[in-house]
């Protein structure tokens, strides 16, 4: 989306920012919520809550169909890749919508049906998907996100972060690693469903390659965690920052560590059963 039009669709609406979490490679926490606030975004929520009610959905769905062999489906590259190149096991990605759909559904449901939805993150992948599923209002990465904020600096006084903001209302620590390979696998506790060998996880195409053939040849093998990217979320180029993986993983995880110290302030928030009468279906597959 163009600049302007990006500006009025946040002007006129007043979205419902649905933030990332790796946005802490590009931006600083909190500011950049004082950032969104300031952009005219009426609230911002963290992602990681969906992926803790996606979690759960995993769980159950593993532990009640233990004969299935299952693909994860959050990375849309790897949805559409599986339906390309394999058709055969398209039944296979689990029918559970990626967080970004769940998030959206859930505000939507909670804060009411005419709420706007703004998804920020680092992949072009995942704009496909909002415009296919239609159930996201606007999704930019994290450098057009930069590019607007430039851009309305022009037109606007500069952004005063002392003026202290927090995320409103949903929020997960644990699921904080999602955007780095292997988190589903790590965060849905399959210990009392699966044993180790039971699980691949994944980086790449080449490597998801192989997945899906150690898959077809072990039926012992239950769930394949693939995502695109090397190392998962992190490198796409709607991410601003060139910095090492290494740099990048660390900022992710001293993020999640910083945001420790405020589980016990923030515990009553993002309680699970809230998400007990959300749609889970997966229609992008
Ligand atoms: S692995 Fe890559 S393509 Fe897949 S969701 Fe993450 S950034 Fe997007």
């Amino acid at each position: 989306m163009e600049k302007q039009k990006l500006l009025e669709f946040i002007q006129t609406n007043k979205p419902v920012v649905l933030l990332a979490p790796s946005f802490p490679i590009d931006f600083s926490y909190p500011e950049i919520i004082s950032i969104l606030k300031w952009l005219w975004c009426a609230k911002v929520v963290e992602l990681t809550y969906a992926a803790k009610l996606i979690n759960k959905q995993y769980h159950e769905h593993l532990k009640n169909h233990p004969e299935q062999q299952r693909i994860c489906s959050n990375c849309p590259t790897i949805v559409q890749y599986i339906k390309n190149k394999f058709p055969e096991h398209k039944d296979k990605l689990m029918p559970i919508a990626s967080p970004m759909i769940i998030m959206s559904r859930f505000i939507k449901k909670d804060y009411g049906p005419e709420t706007k939805t703004l998804f920020i993150w680092p992949c072009l992948a995942k704009k496909i998907e909002a415009k296919m599923t239609g159930e996201v209002d606007e999704a930019i990465t994290f450098k057009e996100l930069q590019e607007l904020i430039e851009y309305t600096k022009i037109q606007r006084t500069e952004i005063d972060t002392t003026k202290k903001s927090d995320f409103n209302d949903y929020y997960s620590n644990y699921t904080k690693i999602y955007p780095l390979a292997g988190a589903v696998a790590q965060t849905i506790n399959y210990k009392d469903i699966l044993k180790e060998e039971q699980i691949i996880i994944c980086d790449g195409i080449p490597e998801t390659n192989e997945a899906i053939k150690k898959m077809e040849n072990d039926t012992n093998i239950k769930f394949v965690d693939p995502l695109s990217c090397l190392w998962g979320c992190i490198w796409w180029p709607g991410i601003i920052s060139k910095e090492t993986t290494e740099i990048k993983i660390q900022k992710i995880k001293a993020y999640q560590e910083e945001m420790k110290k405020k589980a016990k302030q923030w515990a009553h928030i993002g309680k699970l059963e809230y998400g007990q009468w959300l749609n889970y279906k997966n229609t992008f597959i």
